[in-house]
């Protein structure tokens, strides 16, 4: 339902929890956060309102300046603590808005592959297959590139990858996803209120695009994977 990045120079959790509830509003069933701690991913995910995972947060804290965050409105699997968002295959985490269509067909392959599935998500198909596609030795940009055109349905992305201090890939179709720019440090959000306490330079992404991150900057490929251009705007949003 809701989504939020950062690839920042302070502790990301805090931030990632005060952008999730701005994005309140829209409504959820479970949170979630992960972080990368010392190049490992690591989660903290409750159900029910923000307060619990604030507290889940409070009995053991996640350091790390780079990390993902999400509220999730239940659509594929009940709204339990183990299917909160994020997800994590392997070397990916990962945040969705949307359905996965196709989620079926492709758990069948995963599955195939080797994958032991640890949810009733559509969504934690998609972590497994880029995590395939890493473990065959693909860069995380190249197993995104190679898995999103696999993907029906609408989605909104955001990926954090172990051992990748200096990168988030997000994507966009179907579902709204925007890019935050800031002073060396970068930010997906679901839409500009859930990345006002951070930037008001935004770049929405177009249907179809996904972008790398990296601390000093974005770039982003349409559904070709062509490098494109998109406008950075200034949003009315203030925090
Ligand atoms: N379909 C996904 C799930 O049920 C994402 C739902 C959402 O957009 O929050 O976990």
């Amino acid at each position: 339902c809701g989504i939020v990045g950062v690839l920042g120079n302070i502790e990301a959790a805090p931030r990632i929890v005060d952008s999730l509830k701005r994005l309140e509003y829209r409504g959820y069933d479970s949170a979630g956060v992960a972080t990368l701690i010392d190049g490992g991913l690591v989660r903290r995910r409750a159900e029910g309102k923000l307060r619990n995972l604030e507290a889940a947060l409070e009995r053991s804290p996640l350091s790390g300046t780079s990390g993902i965050g999400h509220t999730r409105w239940a659509t594929h699997g009940a709204p339990t603590l183990s299917n909160a968002h994020p997800h994590q295959a392997g070397s990916v985490a990962l945040v969705h808005n949307g359905i996965i269509e196709n989620y079926l067909e492709l758990r069948d392959e995963v599955v195939g592959a080797g994958a032991v599935l640890s949810t009733d998500t559509d969504t934690e198909v998609v972590a497994h297959l880029i995590d395939l596609a890493r473990t065959r030795g693909l860069s995380p940009r190249e197993a995104v590139a190679e898995t999103l055109p696999r993907l029906k349905g609408a989605f909104a992305l955001a990926l954090l990858f172990a051992g990748e201090d200096d990168l988030m890939i997000g994507a966009r179709k179907g579902s709204p996803l925007a890019i935050g720019h800031g002073e060396g440090e970068m930010f997906f959000g679901s839409d500009a209120i859930a990345l006002s306490p951070f930037t008001d330079r935004i770049t929405y992404l177009d249907e179809g695009d996904w972008a790398v991150l990296t601390r000093d900057g974005v770039q982003i490929f349409d559904r070709d994977n062509s490098p494109v251009e998109r406008p950075e705007a200034k949003s009315s949003v203030t925090s």
